[in-house]
């Protein structure tokens, strides 16, 4: 199955895409989390990526979808995949569609997780991330058991610097020019769902998985 999850920063496109990647064993991609490994190793991505995201600014096409390319190319795509941040424009739209048309796949559904932008820069002033394995926390609305560490892998939980509230403002207001226009995109290929975000964890994952099994 080959899944794209849409949505503004702070959605809760993260915490679903975990939830659905170990219901149908399938990774979860995201596309800002590989950006992020790539600066945390130092590495030449990293070095040409670091001043977009300091920015709240979208990384450009060519370099984007390379990664992705790169990363669903992969062995452990080979069931499928959900994507989380990509594609986040047009052209990666597009671009995706090739490459997966290439190797004789589509991809199957598209849901959209809907916040209003009150809720948004609420939810991002008190996220934290966790260092090694990726998964969100919030000091009020999810917090962890011990403070500062992850309960999943115990690892250390950390505030990303582009959740600051002028950074938050800058990449809304980057989805909303950039990315919004995809939600027409795949609407008009009958692939889009949309899902009301200002819910409970377990309840937009129960309707996200009867939006996948088509039910909704
Ligand atoms: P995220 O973790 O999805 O909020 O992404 C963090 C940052 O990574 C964004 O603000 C962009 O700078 C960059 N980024 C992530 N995904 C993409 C993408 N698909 N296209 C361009 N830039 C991206």
């Amino acid at each position: 199955m080959h899944i794209v999850l849409l949505g503004t920063p702070g959605s809760g496109k993260g915490t679903q895409a975990g939830i659905i990647s170990q219901r149908l064993g399938i990774p979860h991609i995201a596309s800002g989390d590989l950006f992020r490994q790539a600066m945390e190793r130092g590495d030449e991505l990293g070095e040409r990526v670091k001043s977009y995201l300091d920015k709240g600014l979208l990384v450009p096409d060519e370099i984007t979808i390379g990664m992705i390319q790169e990363r669903i190319a992969a062995a452990d795509c080979i069931n499928g995949f959900i994507l989380d941040g990509f594609p986040r424009t047009l052209e990666q739209a597009k671009a995706l569609d090739r490459v997966l048309e290439e190797r004789g796949q589509v991809i199957d559904r598209v849901i959209y997780i809907k916040v209003s932008a009150e809720e948004l820069v609420r939810r991002l002033g008190g996220r934290f991330i966790c260092r090694s394995c990726q998964t969100p926390y919030h000091q009020i609305a999810s917090p962890p058991r011990v403070e500062g560490r992850c309960d999943r892998c115990g690892g250390e939980l950390y505030q990303r610097p582009d959740d600051s509230p002028e950074t938050v403002r800058k990449r809304i207001e980057v989805y909303f020019a950039e990315t919004a226009p995809l939600i027409d995109y795949y609407k008009e290929v009958g692939k889009l769902a949309g899902i009301d975000g200002e819910r409970g964890i377990e309840e937009i994952a129960e309707e996200l998985a009867s939006a996948l099994s088509g039910k909704g």
